[in-house]
């Protein structure tokens, strides 16, 4: 096998004093709770307006959170986000040109369909399926004010019918493995709004996709971003930090830590993803109310597994995707989406990678099980497609994002139900905390877009209380459906 050449790998991470932190109390104007993606946006708006007393808590020993790289069969592959979603003016496009980010072309068409009997022309049913998709974006946008129904009704309202494992599959490729979701629990007024998220907000022809494959890692561009604001050693910068307790009020914050350092801040923002903050692996106090638990609640953070594995020799198709039309098992590795690495990587450079992801239960499901149970089963998944002969993968890494208390999943998915006041509610400050992160963007929730905006508004914001005013976020103590009653035919009773 050989291996990609390894580019010297010159981020530089930036690391806080290892002093033990028993007692220790910092003071600072702001806590940017979490060094992710929105939290380092945060602190850049922080600068950029005049503020430069803050302080970066983040648990891990670097930068970058769901941008996160991992060495894997002899080079660095990301176990987080991958792919730059969204060309032309989205910011993420931008800081890739900015920081000459090492991409590869994408191309979703560039995929074989097999069944159980072999490979078959799944182009026609792709497309249909595509044809569909963009008619219930159509159709959302038409009932706009009327009450949210699931994506899979909107998608049989206008004529798809998953009744075939080829049809399934389809409808598997380009739903599923975007949302980390189906189509059943998904809802159909926003999936339209997710679609835009990159699909024409961003100018002329940015709709579209590029794969990161540099050996810096996807958060590289992050970090530089932070490079420019913190000096090396920076004391702002708080690692190996996990916050246990907030404690809000009007006039102030107070961040205790699982090592016991307290930090008093004027200001906080949350950038917790979705997922922590409704697994309560923060405290809060007072505890958060109620109208900000319904809305927290009541959104879907989603999982997305990448199951990682490398072979010794390529026995799959060159094209980019695989895609397995299951007769029986929708979201099982048979009827998800196979992607072969050595199509993204430069001409001659080999890495053996065929990696499949899976979503929602299916990934809940792998996350429980043990290693060695994983690889025997996918062995055999295999082998079933390709042939008995085909060995064990030579490698196999599981990221286990949903049991993991910094995450607990990987992006959120907006859900029949939750209106648009919930959203506004789970965004909404409590005393003198703000919330941003990836799931409190209307527009871009659940893209890097998302939390690199909204982070950089949210500092912004937070920089105008300090000087000035705060600015107005809206929030509704109470959801009351509409006073316009609906039309109701009461059901005919039986005599
Ligand atoms: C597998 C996967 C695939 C994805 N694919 C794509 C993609 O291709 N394209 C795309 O645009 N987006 C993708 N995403 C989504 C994208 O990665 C996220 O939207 C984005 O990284 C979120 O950034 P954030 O700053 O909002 O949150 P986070 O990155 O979660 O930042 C929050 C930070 O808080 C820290 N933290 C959590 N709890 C504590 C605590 N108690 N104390 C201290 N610190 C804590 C975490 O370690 C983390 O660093 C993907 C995500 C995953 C996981």
């Amino acid at each position: 096998m050989k291996l990609l050449s390894l580019t010297a790998i010159s981020v530089l991470i930036l690391s806080a004093s290892a002093a033990p932190a028993q007692s220790k109390t910092t003071k600072a104007k702001v806590a940017i709770l979490g060094g992710g993606v929105a939290g380092i946006s945060a602190a850049k708006n922080l600068v950029a307006n005049g503020i430069t007393d803050f302080v970066i808590v983040e648990a891990r020993d670097e930068l970058g959170g769901r941008a996160h790289d991992i060495e894997f069969a002899g080079i660095r592959v990301e176990k987080g986000c991958n792919w730059v979603q969204g060309l032309g003016t989205n910011p993420v496009n931008q800081l890739s040109k900015k920081w000459g980010l090492q991409v590869a072309v994408n191309d979703g068409t560039d995929v074989v369909f097999y069944d159980n009997h072999g490979k078959v022309n799944g182009t026609k049913t792709y497309n249909d399926f595509n044809d569909a998709l963009d008619k219930t974006y159509d159709f959302a946008l038409k009932r706009v004010d009327e009450a949210d129904i699931s994506s899979r009704a909107c998608l049989n309202i206008v004529g798809w019918n998953p009744d075939t494992p080829l049809k399934q599959a389809a409808e598997y490729y380009a739903f599923d493995w975007e949302f980390a979701e189906n189509p059943d629990v998904t809802s159909c007024n926003y999936a339209q709004v997710g679609d835009a998220s990159y699909d024409g907000s961003f100018g002329p022809n940015s709709d579209d996709d590029q794969f990161v494959i540099d050996q810096r890692g996807f958060k590289y561009i992050f970090i530089q971003e932070a490079n420019q604001f913190l000096k090396k050693h920076d004391p702002r910068l708080i690692l190996n930090t996990t916050v246990k307790n907030i404690k809000y009020s009007d006039n102030g914050v107070t961040i205790t830590a699982k090592d016991g350092h307290k930090i008093e801040a004027d200001y906080a923002i949350s950038t917790f993803s979705l997922g922590v903050l409704q697994h309560n692996d923060v405290t809060w106090s007072p505890k958060l109310p109620e109208w900000k638990r319904v809305g927290l609640f009541g959104f879907h953070m989603a999982t997305y597994l990448k199951l990682f594995l490398a072979w010794e020799d390529q026995f799959w198709d060159n094209n980019q995707y695989t895609v397995y039309a299951d007769p029986a098992n929708r979201g099982y590795y048979k009827q998800v989406t196979w992607q072969n690495f050595n199509a993204f990587t430069p001409k001659n450079d080999t890495t053996n990678i065929f990696f499949v992801t899976v979503t929602q239960d299916q990934a809940y499901r792998l996350e429980a099980m043990s290693d060695n149970d994983i690889k025997k089963e996918v062995t055999e998944v295999v082998r079933s497609m390709y042939g008995s002969h085909i060995k064990e993968p030579t490698h196999m890494y599981v990221p286990r994002w949903h049991s993991d208390p910094l995450y607990r999943g990987t992006y959120s998915n907006w859900p029949i139900g939750e209106l648009e006041e919930h959203h506004l509610n789970m965004k909404a400050p409590v005393g003198r905390v703000w919330f941003t992160g990836e799931a409190m963007s209307r527009e871009y929730y659940g893209y890097l877009q998302g939390a690199w905006i909204d982070g950089g508004e949210v500092g912004t914001k937070v920089a105008k209380c300090i000087k000035n005013k705060c600015p107005k976020q809206p929030y509704y103590p109470e959801i009351l459906l509409t006073d316009e009653k609906p039309k109701f035919v009461k059901r005919q009773e039986w005599i």
